[in-house]
């Protein structure tokens, strides 16, 4: 079955909560659309094998994109980071000679020193980010997908780097081999996680136009996450990242090419197995909604303003609310 806005997409009927997986600048959009249109009803489940240790801190660039994004202080002109910045640490650290590839500025190195102070504390992550996110006002919950550390390895050309050593310090000129996921086998996704998987009044599950590989696979491989989407009695719905055969930013298109993957809506929907009852394209790949097969949702995913970010939110759940009306145990259909 195919559907289009034009075909009755009704962009008000649904009612529950939802959830939504995502990773950082570009799952953070829709996560912001979803937030600004049912509020207290999202809950983020959010990357962290892109977490690490830096200068003794413990950073968690995901979680912080998509806490700034929610809070309404992304920084936009950067793509990264939060609004109204300043560099004096990082002008400071330099005259030191200190490690300088990554980052970090003044107002952001506040959540980064009380988060890792806290979890010292033997608060958890889970906790922490309750927190900050009430303080920003944030409505929707935004939960780290384990409290337990998980750390995405990239094998390249230059050897097996940490994710954010490929990605920031070498920004991305190694070819990909490969990705692994250190700690998740042994990771345990976290109560709230898990309840929000199973929330009895669950209206769907939503996969954010995130990087499948970098920041979907590892909350896909925290044990008793994925076994929770392929049992889900309610529609998972992915958004591709992939428009017109590039990606909006970042590497995914040149990790696909790497990894042998064209770099195609039909490749993602591919990627997700048979997780997904529908998937959400771009209409510049109209076209190649029907070799997808199945549920296939064409409208512009771009989302360059917050308005652009809204409306697609609002059509990704009428998507979602429209597949539940006819939705068949274990009717998914998509790759
Ligand atoms: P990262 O962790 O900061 O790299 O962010 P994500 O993994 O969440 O997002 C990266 C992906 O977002 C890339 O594949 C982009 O193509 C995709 N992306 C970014 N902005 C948009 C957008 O406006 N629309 C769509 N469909 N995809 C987007």
């Amino acid at each position: 079955m195919k559907a289009s806005a034009k075909d009755g997409i009704d962009l008000q009927s649904g009612k529950g909560r939802v959830v939504a997986l995502c990773g950082g600048v570009g799952g953070a959009k829709l996560a912001f659309g979803l937030s600004r249109v049912i509020g207290s009803d999202l809950t983020v489940v959010v990357n962290t094998g892109d977490d690490f240790e830096h200068l003794g801190l413990l950073i968690s660039p995901d979680l912080d994109t998509v806490l700034y994004t929610l809070g309404g202080i992304a920084n936009k002109e950067l793509g990264w980071g939060r609004a109204d910045e300043s560099w004096n640490f990082m002008e400071a650290l330099r005259h030191l000679g200190g490690e300088a590839w990554f980052q970090l500025g003044d107002r952001d190195l506040a959540l980064h020193v009380e988060r890792t102070h806290q979890l010292r504390s033997g608060r958890s992550l889970t906790d922490f980010m309750r927190t900050a996110a009430e303080r920003h006002g944030i409505a929707s919950k935004i939960l780290p997908m384990s409290d337990d550390p998980v750390r995405t390895m990239v094998a390249t050309s230059a050897g097996m780097l940490p994710f954010q050593r490929y990605f920031v310090e070498q920004r991305c000129a190694p070819e990909v081999n490969g990705i692994v996921f250190d700690g998740a086998a042994a990771a345990l996704p976290s109560t709230e996680v898990l309840a929000a998987l199973q929330a009895p009044d669950l209206r769907g599950i939503i996969i954010c136009p995130s990087n499948p590989f970098l920041s979907i696979d590892p909350i896909l491989a925290v044990p008793g996450i994925r076994k929770l989407l392929d049992a889900a009695q309610v529609p998972v719905v992915a958004v591709s990242p992939i428009i017109g055969g590039v990606a909006v930013k970042g590497p995914t298109v040149k990790i696909m090419d790497e990894l042998g993957v064209p770099a195609t809506s039909r490749a993602i929907a591919q990627h997700y197995g048979g997780l997904l009852h529908g998937l959400v394209i771009d209409e510049v790949d109209a076209a190649e909604g029907a070799e997808i097969g199945g549920r296939i949702h064409v409208t512009p995913t771009l989302m360059k303003s917050d308005e652009d970010r809204e409306r697609l939110a609002r059509e990704v759940l009428g998507f979602v609310d429209m597949i539940a009306a006819d939705l068949q145990p274990r009717a998914k259909a998509v790759g």
